[in-house]
């Protein structure tokens, strides 16, 4: 399957809502989900980072999200909900700015619901790294970009310079390079 263009900062259709998807559309998922998955490697394969991608980022307007940090997981309708008043500092990028971070608080634990490609219904409480990314997905899927986050003016830093990040924010992750970025 092909590799899709990646919308990227700056592109009003980012900032479009995505809607439901609707049981008699899981045909149209699964391919969705293999457009995903081929455009999510290939962008690990030139950029040696990337956990996740949402499907407005390759410009369908559906929520369904596809991530892989240690195996593929495929999200439709996801919704998170906050667990606990703790919040993280964490830099994000993503694969729509993949040359910049930007500093935002998360949610440090949320739980996740959402339907499998079975369209069985999951529930699973997250904390971390993949608690914060699913809250970066899910925001794909409202239209909502890290950038529009960001802590305070100081909140930005181009990938040359992440030197300059202290090491512990950016990454809740293992010291993999893969693992370096949340973003998707
Ligand atoms: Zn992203």
């Amino acid at each position: 399957m092909p590799e899709f263009p990646v919308l990227l900062l700056g592109n009003p259709e980012l900032n479009r809502v995505s809607k439901a998807v609707d049981r008699s559309e899981l045909g149209e998922v699964v391919e969705l989900v293999g457009n995903l998955r081929d455009t999510l490697n290939a962008f690990r394969a030139r950029h040696g980072v990337g956990l996740a991608i949402a499907a407005p980022q390759i410009g369908v307007f559906k929520r369904v999200v596809y991530i892989h940090v240690t195996a593929p997981i495929v999200l439709i309708n996801p919704v998170v909900e906050p667990l606990g008043d703790e919040k993280l500092e964490t830099w994000e990028n993503c694969l729509s700015f993949p040359d910049l971070f930007v500093k935002v608080k998360r949610h440090k634990a949320c739980v996740l619901t959402y339907r499998d490609l079975n369209w069985r219904e999951i529930q699973v409480s997250l904390t971390g790294g993949m608690s914060i990314l699913v809250q970066h997905e899910c925001d794909h899927l409202n239209g909502v970009l890290s950038v529009s986050r960001a802590v305070d003016g100081r909140s930005f830093c181009l990938a040359s310079e992440r030197r300059f990040i202290r090491q512990s924010a950016l990454n809740p992750w293992s010291s993999t390079r893969l693992a370096e970025s949340t973003g998707g």
